[in-house]
């Protein structure tokens, strides 16, 4: 994928980047191997709406953790591996 940036017509290239998930002020988990689009002039992050829906779903059970107090670790999630089982489970269902 590649594509001009809507900001100011750099290069936009796909990477596998590291990316914070927030919920409010706390850091929930950091995802990493997130396919995230990527200006080489500004810097803008371009994000697949599937893949933030994927990050949604996988962050959500340690939102819903929230609810027993602030967490004080954020784990690391692999997003890669997780996408290729999101991915198998959708398969089986279709
Ligand atoms: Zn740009």
């Amino acid at each position: 994928m590649k594509f001009t940036c809507d900001f100011c017509e750099g290069t936009v290239r796909t990477e596998l980047a590291r990316r914070e998930y927030r919920w409010g002020d706390q850091l929930i988990a950091t995802f990493v191997g997130v396919p995230c689009g990527i200006c080489d002039r500004c810097g803008e992050h371009y994000f697949d709406s599937d893949v933030a829906r994927e990050m949604d779903l996988l962050a959500q059970p340690l939102v819903l953790q929230l609810d027993d107090g602030p967490s004080t670790d954020a784990p690391l999630i692999d997003y890669s591996a997780h996408r290729h089982a999101l991915q198998a489970a959708s398969a089986h269902t279709a």
